[in-house]
């Protein structure tokens, strides 16, 4: 029966896909990108109506939350398009529609993500500091990401800031950054800062600030307490008793988090990822591009779901970066 749920070898059910919908992005964080990035030929990238047959399948098979990220999802062209049409399967397979953004072009596409029945966005954000922030992005302005998640507020959708957690550069505005979040009625969550990408290994080391460092100092200000829900992802929650604030935690590195895992990742040109932290993929654009009949696709999906590893092998110990990956976050999608 091709509608049987995805469950994968360690009884895992597969209900959370992450989309990459392009390589290319407004931005280049130092810790994502290279300055001058290669970007992808145009004819690798699967096509928005490829995009909506590989998610349809997706759900077709059981998933029931999907986010888009890249890149920028907001700077594909036509990406409303994908958005208005993945609507048509909210409360019917799927449950949630999201995103993960920069926060760039938010002021020109809030009102119409809400209109497509997106009800929270991730925007990332590592500083308040302007010149700070044109210095980690080298290409982004602070203050058209402020506009943006004015205008994501104006148009009522949830807005969680996703901070990657950097050693030297944000340390000092953790107390700003949770103050302010709490004043905008933001959720805020920490990344650890992966090695993702074939440069600069040794400056992500020296970035490296463990959450458990992060959290320490968070615990002389306020009083934690650890909630129990989980995401079925490397997201750990605390309640700030003074604020009642929640705070997330990725510690994808420090934590083992696969044993609950229940999400994949397609990339922009159909490969699909089983595991953030392993180079085992399949290739899903050549049975997407070899018939119109979703068959092919199914059976390809359902092939590689039957050797989802049972976890990652990223090691910072010993202070060398082992298990680093030669694709980029903005690659696989973060
Ligand atoms: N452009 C969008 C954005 O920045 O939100 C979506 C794609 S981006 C690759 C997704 C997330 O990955 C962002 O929150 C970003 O901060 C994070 N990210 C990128 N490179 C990372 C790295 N080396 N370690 C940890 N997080 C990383
Ligand atoms: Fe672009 Fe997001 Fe990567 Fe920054 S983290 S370069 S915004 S894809």
């Amino acid at each position: 029966m091709t509608c049987a749920p995805l469950i994968d070898p360690f009884a895992r059910p597969i209900t959370y896909l992450r989309v990459s919908v392009t390589d290319r992005c407004d931005f280049r964080c130092t810790y994502c990108m290279v300055e001058h990035m290669q970007f992808l030929p145009k004819a690798d990238l699967l096509t928005l109506e490829e995009l909506d047959r590989l998610c349809s399948a997706f759900i077709g098979l059981g998933v029931r939350k999907l986010r888009v990220t890249g890149g920028e999802p907001l700077v594909r062209r036509g990406i409303m398009e994908f958005f208005r049409a993945m609507s048509r399967h909210l409360g019917a397979g799927l449950d949630e529609l999201t995103l993960t953004t920069n926060g760039s072009q938010l002021r020109r596409f809030a009102a119409e993500l809400a209109e497509c029945g997106i009800r929270r966005v991730n925007v990332s954000l590592d500083t308040l500091d302007a010149d700070k922030f044109a210095q980690i992005t080298r290409w982004g302005r602070l203050n058209q990401v402020l506009d943006g998640l004015r205008a994501a507020q104006d148009a009522g959708l949830r807005v969680k800031i996703n901070t990657v957690a950097l050693k030297g550069f944000n340390e000092d505005e953790l107390l700003d950054l949770v103050g302010w979040c709490g004043d905008q009625g933001f959720d805020l969550t920490f990344i650890e800062v992966m090695p993702m990408g074939e440069m600069e290994g040794e400056m992500r080391l020296d970035q490296y600030w463990p959450l458990i460092d992060l959290r320490a100092c968070l615990a002389q200000q306020f009083t934690l307490t650890d909630l129990a829900e989980r995401t079925g992802g490397p997201a750990r929650y605390v309640r700030l008793a003074e604020t009642g604030q929640k705070i997330g935690f990725i510690t994808p590195l420090t934590h083992n988090f696969c044993e609950s895992c229940n999400r994949v990742r397609v990339t922009c040109t159909g490969e699909l990822f089983m595991c953030l932290g392993q180079e085992d993929r399949a290739d899903l654009r050549a049975p997407l591009r070899a018939s119109r009949d979703d068959a092919a696709l199914t059976d390809a999906i359902r092939a590689a779901i039957a050797r989802k590893p049972k976890g990652h092998d990223f090691d910072y110990s010993r202070q060398t970066v082992s298990g680093q990956m030669s694709r980029h976050m903005s690659h696989t999608g973060g």
